[in-house]
C-alpha cells in the first residue's frame, strides 16, 4: 500500500523516480545523498518523498561528483 494523505483520503501517486536528498550534518555539511521517489496526492497536490535506497556517504570516492550531477540536473529535490 502507498502512503496516503490525511486530508483527502487518497493513496499518493508517483510522480518522479529517483530524485535526490541530500542529508547534512551539523553545520550544513553534505554527509549523505539518498534517491528516492517523490509521490503526489492526486487530489491536493501535496508531495513527498519515499522509498529511498542505501545512502551514499560523504567518504565515498564518488560523492562529490555524484551530488554534483544531481544539482547540475535539478535533480536534487530536498536538503535536510
Ligand atoms: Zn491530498
Amino acid at each position: 500500500m502507498k502512503p496516503v494523505c490525511r486530508s483527502c483520503d487518497k493513496e499518493y501517486v508517483v510522480s518522479r523516480v529517483g530524485v535526490a536528498v541530500l542529508e547534512t550534518m551539523t553545520g550544513g555539511l553534505p554527509y549523505k545523498l539518498y534517491l528516492g521517489d517523490m509521490l503526489q496526492c492526486p487530489e491536493c497536490g501535496h508531495e513527498i518523498i519515499h522509498g529511498f535506497g542505501n545512502p551514499i556517504g560523504h567518504f565515498d570516492g564518488r560523492f562529490d561528483e555524484r551530488l554534483k550531477d544531481e544539482q547540475d540536473s535539478h535533480n536534487l529535490v530536498a536538503t535536510i
